[in-house]
């Protein structure tokens, strides 16, 4: 038997459908997409029709679309592109975004910039007033995700990029764990610049988008041969580009299945969780109002130290069952969560916690091994540590 995947936060399988589409260019269509025989000219078509899938799927002009290695190119490209076309050197951001954003700004501010982190609340929210009352003249850009990838905590981006337009200053925001989910359309949402990645909507590893609304402040932060309009050189991924456009596709045409799949699959959970573990357990973030896929658990225990998180990964692990701790093993020891100490949780619990995160294929019988296993390290865990 396969091992039970709820890590999906993490990476996704990719799609059989996907998989089909791309093939063909690691054979026979193996054409560099700028060369002007027929075996560039027939990539060259491929990536534009990618491009203008993709664009479709978010409501942006095809020309706004630009290819990148990924999430964290595109967050990198965005922030430092944006702060590098402007004079101005504030950056707002949150303590819980990825790392792919918190690590550019850092090093933004090693030369010379102000980063302002708005604190979230205890459910990961930032309000739109918080945003409004920290943007001052020299803000470069605003950087929010829509959808925390630990908690599961859904922005009002809508609302934020209202407030970033009246005061004239670019908004971006990593709609990685978003699209495809939620219903994203820049148009509505009225963002800048959003970034999104392949691997976690069942394309490939690898490959991602930055959008980048016509007219924004932005300079290339990748540079080389004339691809992506001047904006991104670099000799296009081909197989990545059509993968991520026809993943893109098949989420946003199953979108509201898939999350009534999700809903399902977190009520099993929860329901199963509060029969056997009532007290013992909390959900950390949004209860109710986040992404159904998404949960993240801390488990209660009554010694000092609280119940190791990582050793129950590994656990599960054993028993078949990956699930992920977000915790960062940092020069050999695990720190906690930054997103759970970022929503005021304290080290013990945040140590004692773990994320599900559910795909499409997972089964409601997946669920019950899940808490049966559960049940059963946990037991074990707590025999050993008292
Ligand atoms: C995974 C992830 C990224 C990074 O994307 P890569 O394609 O792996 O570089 C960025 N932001 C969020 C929210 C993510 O979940």
């Amino acid at each position: 038997m396969d091992p039970v995947y709820f890590d999906h936060a993490a990476t996704t399988p990719v799609d059989e459908r996907v998989l089909e589409k791309i093939l063909p260019f690691y054979k026979n269509q193996f054409g560099n997409a700028n060369s002007a025989h027929q075996y560039g000219r027939s990539t060259k078509v491929a990536i534009e029709d990618s491009r203008e899938l993709i664009a479709e799927c978010i409501g942006a002009e095809p020309s706004e679309i630009i290819f990148t290695s990924g999430g964290t190119e595109s967050d990198n490209a965005a922030i430092k592109g944006v702060v590098n076309a402007t004079r101005k050197t504030e950056i707002i951001t949150s303590p819980i975004e990825h790392h792919a954003v918190i690590h550019p700004a850092e090093s933004l501010k090693m030369k010379g910039c102000n980063v302002t982190y708005l604190q979230p609340d205890s459910n990961g929210t930032i309000t739109p007033q918080q945003v409004k009352e920290a943007i001052s003249e020299d803000t470069a850009v605003v950087s929010l995700m829509h959808v925390n990838n630990e908690i599961g905590t859904i922005l009002p981006i809508h609302d934020i990029a209202n407030v970033c337009r009246e005061k004239k200053v670019p908004f971006h925001s990593d709609t990685v764990q978003s699209v495809g989910k939620l219903p994203v359309n820049v148009k509505t949402l009225g963002v800048d610049l959003l970034s999104i990645s392949g691997h976690k909507i069942y394309g490939p590893k690898g490959i991602g988008v930055l959008y980048v609304k016509s007219g924004t402040p932005w300079l290339p932060w990748l540079q080389g041969g004339s691809q992506e309009r001047r904006r991104r050189g670099g000799t296009s991924n081909v197989a990545g580009i059509v993968g991520l456009a026809q993943a893109l596709k098949h989420c946003v045409d199953h979108q509201k299945e898939h999350n009534t799949h999700f809903q399902d699959l977190r009520n099993e959970l929860i329901n199963g969780l509060n029969s056997r573990f009532s007290g013992r357990y909390q959900i950390n973030g949004p209860v109710d109002g986040g992404v159904p896929h998404i949960i993240n658990l801390a488990f209660k225990s009554n010694g000092e130290r609280g119940l190791d998180g990582e050793m129950l990964l590994l656990n599960l692990d054993i028993e078949g069952i990956c699930v992920s701790n977000g915790s960062a093993c940092t020069s050999g020891a695990v720190e906690p969560s930054h997103v759970l100490k970022g929503i005021g949780l304290p080290d013990k619990l945040a140590n004692s916690s773990i994320r599900v995160s559910f795909g499409k294929d997972n089964t409601a019988d997946q669920v019950h091994f899940f808490l049966d296993k559960l049940d059963h390290v946990l037991n074990r865990m707590t025999n050993v540590t008292s």
